[in-house]
């Protein structure tokens, strides 16, 4: 069957190969960027965005560094929606250095009495019927991207029309996100089941015609007013799928560290290294090893397609890699100098920590010693006087 123009069997194509891990392609990125028709179009599917993520995400480039870009570029001021919604991540990884694996906990009462702990099959092979759910879940799986809607509509079904557990849905979307990301990933989950300000985020089919008037979606579960999806929302009722749906699609599996980047570590033949990680691979020389936490990626498993964005950069810059388990770095390190850049990654840092001269991860705003429980809190805290750091 075929479903909006492309084949049941395949991922859709549109996207794949649009991020090379080179920093030509970070370079394009960064100059493609046009704020003013970012700031009037960033909801619309086909919006200006930058598509910045995947690069953002594994440290290519840091935050600061991009609105440094920007301010010399086109003289943006940090009031700017583009430098806003840099904030947004730099809020989410605020969060996760104060609350660590609090992130992955409902931080409010969560929606409903015992939600899915699986993701519906339906909905995992991209055959629910409603078009715009099924058209994200196969842009998911084809590219490692989606836009900021479309995550949105995803995780709304998902929760508020599926009754999957948030948290079994951000984990499977990070899986398979280029830039997966845990805190922005799962806090934007719990931003969307309402555990995170309290008020659950949902959308119809007015919504999705408006944003993205191909997906409109009308005549499925979505094609209704706001009371009665909040009737939904409020009770533990499955929607279900709809009565007409497309072929299912395999979803591609994830997997913990490949072999290909699993390499020994049993000899470090320099005395003094520096040591970077899968958040901060921006261009740099050096005596460089990329430290790979087996018992991370254990935990976290990623799509085949992001292990080789990740395998690609390691190759394209000459990197060796360095894979062990985070209880195993202090022995391993013992006899080498190492200096290492945070990532406001807990997991990631705190196996740095062991090595010494650790340096802080650069950020655009300051990071507020204690939690700030929602955005405007934090963003009201970081431009009490000057904000940017
Ligand atoms: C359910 C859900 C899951 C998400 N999971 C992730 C994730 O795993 N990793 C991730 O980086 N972002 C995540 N986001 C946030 C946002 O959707 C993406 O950062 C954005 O869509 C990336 O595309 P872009 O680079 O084209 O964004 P642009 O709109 O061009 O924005 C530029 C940069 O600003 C930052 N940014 C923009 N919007 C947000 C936001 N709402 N929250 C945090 N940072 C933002 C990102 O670093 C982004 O690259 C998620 C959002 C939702 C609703």
């Amino acid at each position: 069957m075929d479903f909006m123009g492309y084949s049941a069997q395949e991922p859709e194509p549109a996207l794949i190969g649009e991020f090379p891990a080179t920093d030509a392609a970070l370079s394009a990125r960064l100059e493609a960027i046009d704020p003013e028709g970012y700031a009037r179009s960033r909801n619309h599917l086909d919006g200006a965005v930058s598509r910045l993520s995947p690069y953002l995400t594994h440290g290519f480039i840091s935050v600061p560094d991009v609105v440094t870009f920007l301010q010399e570029r086109h003289g943006l001021h940090t009031e700017h929606k583009f430098i806003f919604e840099l904030a947004w991540r730099e809020y989410f990884h605020h969060a996760w250095t104060r609350i660590g694996d609090g992130i992955l906990s409902s931080l409010r009462h969560p929606p409903g009495n015992g939600y899915r702990t699986e993701i519906p099959e339906d909905l995992l092979t991209a055959s629910t019927g409603v078009k715009v759910i099924d058209s994200a879940v196969r842009t998911l799986y084809g590219t490692g991207y989606l836009h900021n809607h479309a995550r949105m509509w995803l995780a709304s079904y998902a929760v508020h029309l599926r009754k999957v557990d948030w948290r079994i849905g951000a984990d499977w979307m990070y899986g398979h996100l280029l830039d997966g990301d845990l805190p922005c990933n799962h806090l934007s989950w719990q931003w969307v089941a309402g555990t995170l300000t309290g008020k659950p985020y949902l959308f119809n089919a007015d919504n999705v015609e408006r944003f993205a008037p191909s997906m409109a979606s009308r005549r499925s579960a979505i094609d209704c007013s706001y009371d009665v999806l909040q009737h939904i929302a409020a009770s533990d009722t499955d929607v279900g799928r709809e009565a007409q749906q497309p072929e299912p699609i395999v979803p591609p599996p994830l997997l913990p560290l490949p072999a290909a980047l699993d390499q020994s570590s049993a000899t470090i033949p320099e005395n003094r290294i520096e040591l970077i990680h899968p958040w901060n691979l921006r261009s740099q020389t050096g005596h460089l090893r990329v430290l790979l936490l087996r018992d991370f990626h254990q935990r976290w498993p990623w799509s085949a397609r992001r292990w080789a964005f990740l395998q690609d950069r390691v190759k394209f810059k000459g990197y060796q890699c360095l894979a062990a388990d985070s209880s195993e770095i202090p022995l391993l390190l013992s006899d080498v100098e190492a200096d290492a850049l945070a990532a406001d990654h807990p997991v990631y840092d705190k196996a740095l920590l062991t090595v010494s001269r650790v340096r802080p991860v650069p950020r655009q705003f300051r990071n507020p010693e204690s939690f700030c429980s929602s955005f405007s809190s934090f963003w009201h805290q970081v431009n009490k006087g000057h904000g940017a750091a």
